[in-house]
Order: structure tokens, then C-alpha cells, then sequence
């Protein structure tokens, strides 16, 4: 009885601020989105201790008049939205009206702000929810902000706040964001009186990237561009070569305000798929705009998250804008591969680039002594229909494409048309005019044949001369990548085509493996292989997909067993299917140590032109280094 009571407004504000108010960068985030929502082409962030003794937000917006002043520090006081209808059109970035109440509830506030039709300026003071009173100052049109000692009377909250170095990065971050998705004004920011950036308006969006986190992976981004019903996508992706451990350098912008958003963020994963390893990110800056009545932002008070009416469509679209970019890019890795910079795994091509002089008659130079020496060098490769390098066997027969090569393969022998020639080793020469290729890639007649000079060299690597330079690829990657490449796009058409084993092959297996076999019916039946149980601990093999015709059909079943086993329940089945792609065409590729006849390197090379991101195998793993004929005069010293 007696017990509820109805909380201060003071009380209230404290408890609101702390959802809006967590450290001194959620107040850097509020004041610098006030100031542009306020129009400001100009805004000056100053930070002292980390922000914990003083955040200073200068601007040259619309400024208030005294009237005003003190309503904007009242709760629920708001410009920017008056009615129900307008939450639902919202083009400003703030619209709560509750960010300088909460902020002045746990700091100690004050604010001079003049507008163009004021002839002097007014001041306010705000400590702890108490409020002075508005007096004239002199002030430039705009508003001037700062906030002191912020917890300074909630000792409890005071006690979280982290490291200056700890705050400043969280600051930085939040001037970051702002940065990049409002390239049209000027901002700077300074710490203890030291100024960190300085950024003049109309920067373009690659050049502020360029300065707040390195202009080596500003000269690698690719840009992307769509616009497909309501939504436009613009922004900036690194190539797969430059990533990060972790996902903190995608940045997704909707309408400029910053967001986080799982379906985008699967897309973007999605969209780098196969050409990234699994413990990689990719870097992206993303800027999506559409219709405001299209997305519901006032889903999280510091509106870090929105809902998107259609989510759905938004994931593909930026699926495909990210992707699209991505497969008309080079993204063969430039030379030299071990200038790490601290940033990433990848090299920078900025290191690499040659800075001046007259590029075109050096290039020319050196393109012409790079034809006379592949002229007069008359690799072995290119000779003969056969691999000319002597392999182990001493015989320049190709093992390719692996697997029961020789007829060494121990299981009973099954059928596949043409799975058995002359040699004996099902081995067909793929690029000769008439043969179909033994390996599954897409119809030779639309190859473009490769159409400067190539070798193998060391049985694992392929040279060749691309148009500014040449590319050495290793040719395992390369055939695994056109394999999991054209399994996928069979798999996305329906079941792998399979035949019956003519004599059924046998796998041992355990209760578990039995259970899997039954639970995961579905990726069998996708895959093209047909089990039967065959006695209390073994199947039988009945069918096998045509296109994996010279992989052990018991060898392949006991592994596909063994990753269905380890990932069951753990990812999803799209990710299941990924991996067996993954499993199958490493299987199925030519190995590093297979000797390559010319017609197989024309192949695999003709196929590297006309698949989809080829420059990475399906591990990340890149296929592809690239050298150029500017790298290769820095190297000779040319220039
Ligand atoms: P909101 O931004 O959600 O409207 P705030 O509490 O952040 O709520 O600000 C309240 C109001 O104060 C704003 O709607 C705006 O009218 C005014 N205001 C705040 N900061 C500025 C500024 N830098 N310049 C001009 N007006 C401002
Ligand atoms: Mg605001």
C-alpha cells in the first residue's frame, strides 16, 4: 500500500539518459547529428580527457533564438517532427526530442547559439537538470556547445567510463561515421588542443577514407553503384585482397544515418563469398538510400537499427551490388605480396604503382622485351600435345584430373561413358577440338582461347602474359575454383546429374553416419548419389553424379559422411551445401605436382576468362598474382 510513487521529471531524465547517454561518444553522436540536422556546413568537434572532461560541438547552422534554447532542453522537445505521420517520414536524424534533456540531467551543459535573424545571441546553463537562466551573449550565427564532466553526478556511472585512448577511440569512430556519410561539410576534431583531422567539405568520399584510415586502401576500393526501384546503393568496397579480422570496417548507411543491420550485413558476407578465408571480413562502405515511409527508424534509441518494410529486397539488391562490382573487377593480386602494412593480409597496389615518368614508352619497352623473351624462350609447354615438363613417371603423361589416375584406383570399377581411353586412365585431352572436357566446366566453344604466351612451370604453376603484364596462377586453385563455379551453377539449375553404379561401391558406416544419411537426405538427392543400406553397418552406393566420374564414389561418400557429421545442427543448410561444393571440387581439381599438356593449361586458362570470380579459389585463397609491367621495371630499375 502506499508504494508506487510517480518518479521526478529529474529522476526521469536521469533513467532516459541512460539509454541515450552511455559515454561521452553517444554525446559526440547527438550534438554533431544536431548540428547537421541544424544545416551546418561547417562543425567543429573538441574533446578534452576523452571526452569525459569537456565535448565541445561547434557549428554554423540555424542556431535557436532565447525562446527556443530553453525548450530544447526540456524532455520531448523536438523541431524536427510534430505529428504521428511524420514519424513514419523522417529525414532528419534526430526526431526524440530527448538528447540535450538526458544530457544535461547526468553533465554540465552550456550553450550559446545566435540565429541569422537575431541580432545578438543567447547563452543558457544547464547543470544537472537545473537550469539558469537564458541571458544575451555575443555569438556567430549557429551554436556552440559544450558539455563538462559528464557523470559528474552519477558517481555510479562515472566509474565505466574507460580510458581516455579507450573514450577517444569510441569518439573517433562516431566522427568517423559522420564523416563519411557527410562529405559536404567541413568538420575537424581535436583532443587536449591537438587537432586530429581537419576535413574541408566536398571531399569526395574516397578521399576521407583516404585520411581517416589509409590512403593505401583508398587507391584499392571499388566503387559500386545501383539503383533498382526505390533503393539506390552507392559506395565503396575493398577487393577480397584487403580484409580485416573483423567486421568493425563495414560501414552500412541508410538515408546517412549509420546503421547496423543483420540482413545487409548477410548480404555483404554473402556478396564476398568464396573469395574470402572464413576468418576474414570484407571492407565495405555502404550507402543505401530510399524513401523514408520505407523504413521504420525509431526501432532503438540511439537508432543504430532500423526496420526495413522489405528486407527481402534490400538483401538482394545489395547482394547483387556488391557482387555485380566485384566480378567485372580485377582483383588479381598485385605485387609485391608481403607489404602487409599492419592493415590487412593484402598488399597495396599504392606501393607498387610507379610514380612518375613517361609510363606509356616503358611499357611499350618492356612489352616488347617481355614478347622477345617468351619468344625465344619457346617454353616446353606450348610445344607438344603432351605435357612436355617429364613427369615423376618420366613418361609427360597427365595424371589430370586427378584421382584414379592410372588406373590406380582401388574400389571396383563403375561406369561412366568415356570415363575409360586408351591410357586407361579416363584421361581426356579437354581442349581438343571435338572432346568434351573430363572436368565439369562450362562448353569450350565459348572459351576464349588464351591468347598470348603460357607455361607451366614446376608442375603446380601456370605463366602467362596478360595485357600489362603476366600472371602466374596456381593452377590447383584455379581448377578448384572453376569446379565449385560450375558445380554451383548446376546445383542452383536442380540435382546433379547422376548415373547408376554398375557395381555398387561400399562404405562402411557408424549409427551416426547412418543417422545422417537418413536426416540429410535432401544434399544426397542434390548432389546426384543414391545410398541403399547394405547390411547392419555398410551402404552400397547405387548412383554418383557424372561430372565427379573419377572420384572413388566410397572414398567420396566416406568424407561427404564425415563433414556432414561435423557440421550437423551447426550451420545452415545453404552453408552445408557451400562446404560440400568446397569438399567436392578441391577432391575433383588438379593438383600442384600434375603435369598439364598444352591443350589442359589452354583449358584451364580459357575457363579462368569466362568463370566467375576466378581470381580466388573457394577457400579465399587468391588463384591469381599479377605482375605489371611498370612493377616489373621498378624491379629491374628502370625507372
Ligand atoms: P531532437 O534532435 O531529437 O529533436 P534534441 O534533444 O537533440 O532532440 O534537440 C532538441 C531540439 O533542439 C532540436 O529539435 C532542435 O530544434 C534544437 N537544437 C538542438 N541542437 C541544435 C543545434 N546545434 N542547432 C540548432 N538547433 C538545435
Ligand atoms: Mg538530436
Amino acid at each position: 500500500m502506499g508504494q508506487i510513487v510517480i518518479l521526478s521529471e529529474l529522476l526521469v531524465n536521469k533513467i532516459a539518459a541512460g539509454e541515450v547517454v552511455e559515454r561521452p561518444a553517444s554525446i559526440v553522436k547527438e550534438l554533431m547529428e544536431n548540428s547537421l540536422d541544424a544545416g551546418a556546413t561547417q562543425i567543429s568537434l573538441e574533446v578534452e580527457d576523452g571526452g569525459k572532461k569537456l565535448i565541445r560541438v561547434i557549428d554554423n547552422g540555424c542556431g535557436m533564438d532565447a525562446q527556443d534554447l530553453k525548450l530544447a532542453f526540456t524532455p520531448h522537445a523536438t523541431s524536427k517532427i510534430s505529428s504521428a505521420e511524420d514519424l513514419f517520414a523522417i529525414a532528419t536524424l534526430g526526431f526524440r526530442g530527448e538528447a540535450l534533456a538526458s544530457i544535461a540531467s547526468v553533465a554540465q551543459v552550456e550553450v550559446v547559439s545566435r540565429t541569422a535573424q537575431a541580432i545578438e545571441g543567447s547563452l543558457l546553463a544547464v547543470s544537472g537538470g537545473q537550469f539558469g537562466a537564458v541571458k544575451p551573449a555575443a555569438s556567430a550565427v549557429g551554436t556552440a556547445i559544450s558539455v563538462q564532466n559528464l557523470f559528474f553526478n552519477t558517481p555510479a556511472r562515472r566509474k565505466f567510463l574507460r580510458t581516455t585512448n579507450t573514450e577517444l577511440g569510441h569518439i573517433t569512430e562516431q566522427f568517423n561515421r559522420i564523416a563519411l556519410s557527410h562529405t559536404q561539410v567541413h568538420l575537424s576534431l581535436s583532443h587536449n588542443g591537438r587537432t586530429l583531422y581537419g576535413l574541408p567539405a566536398g571531399q569526395s568520399l574516397r578521399e576521407r577514407i583516404g585520411v581517416l584510415f589509409s590512403a593505401e586502401l583508398a587507391a584499392e576500393l571499388i566503387s559500386i553503384q545501383r539503383k533498382d526501384r526505390a533503393v539506390e546503393i552507392t559506395g565503396l568496397v575493398a577487393p577480397p585482397r584487403c580484409s580485416r579480422s573483423a567486421a568493425q570496417w563495414q560501414y552500412i548507411f541508410l538515408n546517412r544515418r549509420c546503421i547496423r543491420d543483420r540482413f545487409v550485413s548477410h548480404a555483404i558476407r554473402e556478396s564476398f563469398r568464396g573469395m574470402l578465408e572464413a576468418n576474414r571480413q570484407p571492407i565495405v562502405f555502404l550507402f543505401l538510400q530510399l524513401p523514408p515511409q520505407q523504413v521504420d527508424v525509431n526501432v532503438h534509441p540511439a537508432k543504430a537499427e532500423v526496420r526495413f518494410a522489405d528486407s527481402n529486397m534490400i538483401h538482394s539488391q545489395v547482394l547483387a551490388a556488391i557482387r555485380d562490382q566485384l566480378l567485372q573487377s580485377d582483383l588479381s593480386v598485385p605485387l609485391p605480396a608481403d607489404s602487409l602494412r599492419g592493415l590487412s593480409r593484402g598488399p597495396f597496389v599504392a606501393d607498387t604503382l610507379p610514380q612518375r615518368g613517361d609510363i606509356h614508352q616503358q611499357q611499350n619497352r618492356v612489352r616488347q622485351a617481355m614478347a622477345d623473351f617468351f619468344k625465344s624462350a619457346d617454353p616446353p609447354a606450348v610445344r607438344g600435345g603432351q605435357s612436355a615438363y617429364p613427369s615423376a613417371a618420366g613418361g609427360g603423361q597427365s595424371h589430370y584430373p586427378t584421382v584414379a589416375g592410372g588406373g590406380q584406383s582401388a574400389g571396383p570399377q563403375i561406369s561412366y561413358p568415356g570415363a575409360v581411353d586408351d591410357r586407361g586412365a579416363g584421361f581426356k585431352p579437354s581442349a581438343s577440338a571435338a572432346a568434351e572436357p573430363d572436368y565439369p566446366v562450362k562448353p569450350s566453344e565459348s572459351s576464349p582461347a588464351p591468347t598470348g604466351p603460357f607455361m607451366q612451370i614446376h608442375n603446380a604453376y601456370l605463366v602467362c602474359q596478360s595485357d600489362d603484364g603476366l600472371l602466374i596462377i596456381d593452377q590447383h586453385a584455379l581448377h578448384e575454383r572453376i569446379l565449385y563455379e560450375n558445380l554451383s551453377q548446376q546445383l542452383s539449375r536442380g540435382p546433379l546429374a547422376s548415373q547408376r553404379c554398375l557395381i555398387p561401391e561400399v562404405v562402411d558406416v557408424t549409427p551416426e553416419q547412418m543417422a545422417v544419411i537418413d536426416s540429410q537426405k535432401q544434399v544426397f538427392t542434390q548432389l546426384g548419389i543414391a545410398v541403399e543400406p547394405f547390411g547392419p553397418s555398410s551402404v552400397a552406393v547405387q548412383a554418383f553424379p557424372v561430372l565427379l566420374g573419377k572420384i572413388s564414389p566410397a572414398d567420396f561418400v566416406a568424407q561427404l559422411l564425415d563433414l556432414l557429421l561435423a557440421n550437423s545442427g551447426r550451420v545452415s543448410r545453404e552453408q552445408m551445401i557451400h562446404q560440400v561444393l568446397d569438399m567436392t571440387a578441391c577432391k575433383a581439381a588438379v593438383k600442384a605436382g600434375d603435369p598439364l599438356n598444352e591443350a589442359e593449361i589452354k583449358n584451364l586458362l580459357a575457363q579462368r576468362e569466362i568463370v566467375e570470380r576466378s581470381s580466388n579459389c573457394p577457400h579465399g585463397r587468391p588463384t591469381t598474382i599479377k605482375l605489371t609491367l611498370p612493377e616489373l621495371e621498378k624491379k629491374f630499375k628502370r625507372t
